[in-house]
């Protein structure tokens, strides 16, 4: 359960476990593509009067393309949560703080996910460190093996060798 009832804090700190799943229509809009539902473990405790401390983690993966080569891929993606929860008005007080209304008897810790999972997600994927990408002139994959093309001179490296010359001679 990712809802915690907040009585049951009175008995000390409350584990949470629970998933997403990868449509869930809580984590629409974050533009991050799923492979699988995000796993949530954590625990819940009070710090204090109406302040309520997670610390949880996520677990997921993240499918995409590879930037170079454009395969598609799948990448691992963990992260360490810690969230603030305040109830009442208080929580104006802490900008960092997630709000609960005056008479609020749950925590939900989705938000606070979500917004991790925002900041952890990769924003692009490679297939692997050295993918060697497409061809820009013919597109050939070049993990494969090279493709017909000669290779472009690099026009600055020219350009640089040109300029020697010069001061050379
Ligand atoms: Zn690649
Ligand atoms: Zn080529």
């Amino acid at each position: 359960m990712l809802q915690i009832d907040l009585r049951e804090l009175a008995l000390g700190p409350v584990e949470t476990a629970g998933e997403l799943a990868k449509d869930d229509p809580l984590l629409a809009g974050l533009e991050v593509g799923l492979a699988e539902a995000v796993r949530v473990g954590g625990r819940l405790q009070a710090t204090g009067e109406e302040r309520f401390y997670w610390h949880g983690t996520l677990d997921t993966r993240v499918a995409g393309e590879c930037r170079r080569c454009l395969a598609p891929v799948s990448q691992a993606v963990h992260a360490d949560i810690g969230a603030l929860f305040v109830r009442g008005a208080d929580a104006d007080d802490d900008p960092d703080a997630f709000a609960l209304g005056e008479d609020a008897t749950l925590v939900d810790v989705t938000p606070a996910v979500r917004e991790e999972l925002f900041l952890a997600a990769p924003r692009y994927v490679l297939c692997r460190e050295d993918c060697r990408g497409l061809c820009p002139r013919c597109g050939q994959d070049l993990n494969a093996g090279p493709c017909g093309c000669s290779p472009t001179p690099d026009l600055r490296w020219s350009a640089l060798a040109a300029l020697k010359d010069k001061l050379r001679g």
